[in-house]
């Protein structure tokens, strides 16, 4: 409620100084126009509404998740260049450097990019978390600005270095058109009502700014200096982000990966990132031909960035394929081998005890009254209780053995080299040690007993019996009391009738 309270009152804040700053800038426009300092006071206000921009984008992207998240951050990025763009400005208004302003020109031009980076956030990925693929493609991007600069810019530099060589404005605006249509086109095509929100507010809003861009290049602003008229549309062109940035709620939680089937979109979207290596190159080609050594620069940079991109996406691969395998024979709740799994290892271990005429021990377990459990205190008690129980199994059996959840509350101890004696004194060794402590979950303790039975075998062939026989010998157990072990012969052995009273030690949740 309080947190609410100053997102509130930071947000009125933010409306009033970007209402003052935009009043004033009118104010200087109408009374001092171009006459010094009326273009300096211009662009002072200019860069002062474009820092509360960057605040209220900020405050945005706090108040926000997941990809919106992201958004914001990429637009903070994309002002702060504007804001770095807009000082050097002010600073040439002061000390005119053609230097400087060669730097800032390179800057107005793509200071969008990071924004239009945010294109390719995808969904199904971002946490809210910028991907290091994310931010190779960002460098990789910049290093398509640098070659296009140089390519555009630098080389035909017969005109005046503090100017835009003017065959940058086609490609420039058609750049920023891309970027406009591709926001507006991806509002219209996706699902989901947030992403259609920032990304149609801020499509519209960028083919606004290119019109004006337009309008200033070609149309009535040409040949206007700082301090005319023209600035109060520059600086109205800032209070719209500020307007949308204020106004931003997120209406959805971010999506989680595994709510769809994942499709096969990245694929095509990878596309634009083979093309800014081959952009890279195709302008450098030029490039090379008078600055050798800036071209090497600018392409082995890029080399850099592709091969980065290449070995992160394979690291990833082979992450995936590590997890995809141990998903595949791991029971999800517990960690112990699944029923495949355990199985599988069963079947090796009985042709290899065939080989060395070595016996297999079995042991079939299942969780005495686990219903129970699951009736009086939930279901996710129960989850916890059976984690609980499988370490515990875990924690007591040799290292060489293995064992596996085959079902609900059932599990399956497989011991190598082990006879009926040896079999019986683990299985027994199991079963006193989780009836002989008290579980805690949910908050309150509970006592948990075992039934189980054992088999021993020795050829893959009588595996299915095997498994049969030690199966017969748990329900044995069960019906002869419970919380004991029975061998598959049939007999009652000597089991657990009195546990231990009084739990030694306690597992904690
Ligand atoms: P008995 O001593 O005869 O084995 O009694 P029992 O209650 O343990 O046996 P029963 O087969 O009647 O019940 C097993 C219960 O285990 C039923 C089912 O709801 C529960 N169960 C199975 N899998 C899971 C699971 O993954 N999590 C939880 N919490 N419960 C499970
Ligand atoms: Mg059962
Ligand atoms: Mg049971």
């Amino acid at each position: 409620m309080q947190q609410k309270g100053i997102a509130l009152a930071r947000t009125r804040i933010v409306v009033i100084v970007t209402g003052l700053l935009w009043l004033a800038h009118l104010g200087v426009v109408t009374l001092l126009g171009t006459k010094f300092p009326g273009g300096f006071l211009s662009d002072l206000l200019q860069l002062s509404l474009g820092v509360v921009l960057v605040y209220a984008i900020v405050q945005a992207s706090r108040r926000s998740e997941g990809l919106a998240r992201s958004f914001w951050r990429l637009a903070a990025a994309a002002y702060s260049l504007w804001i770095i763009a807009q000082s050097l400005s002010v600073y040439n208004d002061l000390a005119a450097s053609p230097s400087v302003s060669w730097f800032n020109n390179a800057l107005f031009s793509f200071w969008f990019v990071p924004l239009a980076m945010a294109m390719f956030l995808d969904p199904e990925k971002e946490a809210g978390g910028l991907d290091s693929l994310v931010a190779l493609d960002f460098v990789q991007a910049v290093l398509v600005c640098v070659a296009a600069y140089l390519y555009f810019f630098y080389l035909p530099k017969a005109e005046s270095p503090g100017e835009l060589a003017h065959s940058v404005w086609t490609p420039y605006f058609a750049g920023y058109a891309f970027v406009a249509g591709s926001f507006v086109v991806r509002a219209g095509v996706t699902r989901s009502r947030d992403s259609r929100a920032l990304f149609g507010r801020m499509g519209i809003f960028l083919a606004l700014s290119g019109c004006v861009d337009a309008l200033y290049y070609y149309g009535p602003g040409r040949g206007l200096s700082t301090g005319a008229w023209f600035d109060l549309l520059w600086s109205a062109l800032l209070v719209a982000p500020i307007v949308i940035a204020v106004t931003w709620k997120q209406a959805e939680a971010p999506e989680l990966s595994f709510d769809h089937p994942r499709r096969e979109k990245r694929v095509y979207t990878e596309i634009f990132f083979l093309l800014y290596p081959l952009l890279v190159l195709f302008m450098s080609l030029r490039i090379a031909r008078e600055r050798l050594g800036l071209a090497a620069v600018v392409v082995l940079l890029s080399f850099v960035c592709s091969s980065a991109r290449l070995l992160v996406t394979q690291n990833r691969l082979l992450l995936a394929r590590e997890a995809l395998r141990r998903e595949a024979s791991r029971d999800g709740l517990t960690g112990l081998w699944n029923r495949k799994a355990i199985l599988a290892i069963l079947e090796r271990d009985l042709l290899r005890a065939e080989r060395d005429h070595e016996p297999v021990g079995l042991i079939m377990i299942d969780v005495d009254h686990f219903k129970a459990i699951n009736d009086r205190r939930g279901h996710a008690a129960g989850d916890a209780v059976l984690r609980i129980i499988a370490s515990g199994i875990a924690a007591v059996v040799r290292p060489y053995d293995s064992v596996g959840r085959c079902g609900g509350e059932e599990f399956l101890i497989v011991a190598p080299g082990c006879g009926m004696a040896e079999t019986w004194e683990l299985a027994e060794r199991v079963r006193h040690h989780v009836a002989g402590n008290s579980i805690m979950a949910g908050g309150s303790s509970v006592q948990v007993s075992l039934s189980l039975g054992v088999a021993t075998g020795q050829t893959a062939a009588e595996m299915e019996k095997l498994l049969h026989a030690a199966d017969s010998a748990m329900y044995q157990a069960k019906h002869a009391g419970r919380n004991r072990v029975e061998p598959s012969l049939g007999r009652a052995a000597s089991a657990g009738q009195s546990p231990s009273p009084t739990p030694n030690r306690d597992f904690w949740l």
